[in-house]
């Protein structure tokens, strides 16, 4: 299957998408987890990205684009992909079904997960990241271990700088001005599917998983 992940900051989207890639075994490409791990390596695209992340702004499109078409074009992803942050506007959404057409495939579906702002703030102010393996963790609703350490991993447990209240502000402002035309972008091409992330982490994958054998 070929899916995107679409909704607000904190919606759970990457919570979901490491269940879903090992349950429909399709790769999880998170933008988000790309441009943090260039950002570690210092790599040229880190160094690009990070003012961008840092501000809670979008890193700009062509550079988007290009690490989506480079990983798109591997071949773990002839199988099915699940994209999760991408895209993030209209533009982005208009090279990815060029970059599909150049490989002569085409999405599935795309799943917006929706949650109230109240909760999204919440969740991410309480969001903690391993800074190893990159599982996602909430101090209340999905604890690390209790020596602090990664569950999965055993690796350190991190807040992530741009989880802090100001930034998550700002993300908020620029997912209402630049992501969210997307659900009306992907309704209109028959391909959304609703799905609401304001319950129990379980509950909302039951969720995903149902809307999923209707597709
Ligand atoms: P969240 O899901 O909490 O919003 P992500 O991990 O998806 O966060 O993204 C973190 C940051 O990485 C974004 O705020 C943005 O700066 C950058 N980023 C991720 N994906 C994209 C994208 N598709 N286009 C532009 N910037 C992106
Ligand atoms: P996104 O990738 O959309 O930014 P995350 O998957 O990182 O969102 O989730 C944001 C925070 O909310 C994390 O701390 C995560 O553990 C928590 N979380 C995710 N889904 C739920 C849920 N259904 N109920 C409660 N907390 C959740
Ligand atoms: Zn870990």
């Amino acid at each position: 299957m070929r899916l995107i992940l679409l909704g607000p900051p904190g919606a759970g989207k990457g919570t979901q998408a490491e269940r879903l890639s090992k349950e429909l075994r399709i790769p999880h490409i998170s933008t988000g987890d790309m441009f943090r791990e260039a950002v570690a390596s210092g790599s040229p695209l880190g160094l690009q990205a990070k003012g961008f992340m840092d501000a809670g702004q979008l890193v700009p499109d062509d550079v988007t684009v290009g690490i989506v078409r480079e990983r798109l074009s591997r071949s773990d992803c002839r199988k099915g992909f699940l994209l999760d942050g991408f895209p993030r506007t209209v533009p982005q959404a208009e090279a990815l079904e060029e970059i599909l057409a150049d490989l002569s495939e085409s999405l599935d579906a795309v799943i917006s997960i929706e949650v109230p702002e109240d909760v999204i703030v919440r969740r991410l102010s309480q969001r903690r990241v391993c800074g190893d393996c990159g599982t996602i963790y909430h101090l209340e609703t999905k604890p690390p271990a209790p020596n602090g350490k990664c569950n999965v991993c055993g690796g350190d447990i991190f807040q992530r700088a741009d989880d802090s209240e100001e930034t998550v502000r700002k993300r908020l402002e620029v997912y209402r001005l630049q992501t969210e035309p997307l659900i009306r972008y992907y309704e209109k091409k028959g391909l959304l599917r609703r799905v609401s992330g304001d319950s129990d982490i379980e509950t909302v994958f039951e969720e995903t998983f149902r809307v999923l054998e209707r597709v």
